[in-house]
């Protein structure tokens, strides 16, 4: 199958947010599905990607992972300035009726919780606003549906609807956070050594519930997208489809390459061994300034288990098979092992 995979910047400074397009041939015509839309600087950079590129002004699929604001701003320019086949997001303020004995505790009503949600992820509500007035088909992307060529992994509705929805509003674990400060000051100014055996990398990594709801996608060309998932999605999509490690080609490294959304274990179950030859491709999307974005122990990791690891830092990145080179591109360079190297804060 002729397919490409392209990774615009988005973000500055510490802010970093994902805008993707992929684009693949299917019954000998080409469809394309945008993958969260960074800001709205974004997704004009998106819009105009397409019409030069490609020479159409349409979406087939648009899918928003998970409702952050670096995620799902700009998919509203997309939406509003090309024609659109289907929208695909999570609703969490239309299943208030199933989930509101979750917060009788916090005296909400059915109502107050809706407005709460719609609220606290304004740019994502956005998306639906949009597709409605347009007449645009909205669906919510859960386990086992299929997105054009593509399957979601993770989540499943069950577990997103009682357990992530009642925690988006806690920030993750009082105790992660105390623990990182601390982790922080200790490893102010360390070295860390690591090898192609020795990883330094946590086995409890943790992130935020939103984030943990970010939409998995996986075809049968062995593409996998992860939005911002942490590992216990991860570990969701691999319980799935467990052959994840055989089949896996190109992956996008998660939540632009932060060490609390991927963990030794999980790696090892999606991505094989350690000690590979790097038959596999690693995208991050990350911001040029962001000190976090990507640690290195995350791409050591990806590196180790035979990605070639490949990251945007202000520049668009292209993944493509049986498709034409373009003119004045040229080819990325691939992030490098460090055995030495120090990861503050
Ligand atoms: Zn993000």
């Amino acid at each position: 199958m002729k397919y490409e995979i392209e990774f615009l910047p988005v973000g500055n400074g510490e802010k970093s947010g994902d805008a993707i397009i992929v684009r693949y041939e299917d019954n000998g015509e080409f469809k394309i599905m945008v993958v969260d839309g960074g800001t709205k600087e974004s997704g004009e950079k998106i819009v105009k990607h397409i019409n030069e590129h490609y020479g159409v002004n349409y979406v087939d699929y648009v899918v928003n992972t998970h409702p952050d604001q670096d995620h799902a701003s700009g998919l509203s320019i997309v939406m509003d300035k090309m024609e659109i086949g289907e929208l695909w997001i999570h609703r969490p303020w239309t299943h208030t009726s199933e989930i509101i004995h979750h917060f009788h505790d916090q005296r909400m009503t059915e109502e107050s919780l809706s407005r709460r949600l719609k609220e606290k992820f304004s740019s994502a509500y956005a998306l639906e606003e949009i597709a409605r007035e347009k007449y645009i088909p909205i669906y919510e992307p859960y386990q086992g549906n299929q997105i054009g060529q593509f399957y979601v992994l993770s989540p499943n509705e069950e577990w997103y609807l009682h357990e992530l929805i009642p925690q988006f509003n806690k920030t993750p674990q009082q105790k992660s956070i105390l623990s990182e400060a601390l982790e922080s000051i200790a490893s102010r100014g360390r070295t860390i050594l690591e090898s192609l055996d020795i990883e330094t990398l946590n086995a409890d990594g943790e992130t935020s519930a939103d984030n943990e709801s970010s939409v998995i996608l996986f075809n049968m060309e062995g593409i996998m997208l992860t939005g911002d998932a942490g590992v216990k999605a991860l570990e969701n999509a691999h319980d799935y489809y467990p052959k994840l490690s055989q089949d896996l080609k190109f992956i996008q490294i998660p939540h632009h390459g932060s060490r609390r959304n991927v963990a030794p274990d999980i790696l090892t179950k999606i991505l094989g061994n350690k000690g590979q030859s790097q038959n596999k491709t690693a995208f991050i999307s990350a911001s040029k300034e962001a000190k976090k974005h990507p640690r290195q122990s995350v791409v050591n990791a990806f590196i180790r288990r035979g990605c070639k690891v490949i990251s945007t830092e202000g520049n668009t990145i292209r993944h493509k098979n049986g498709m034409p080179s373009r003119d004045g591109w040229i080819t990325a360079k691939p992030l490098e092992f460090k055995s030495e190297f120090e990861e503050e804060g």
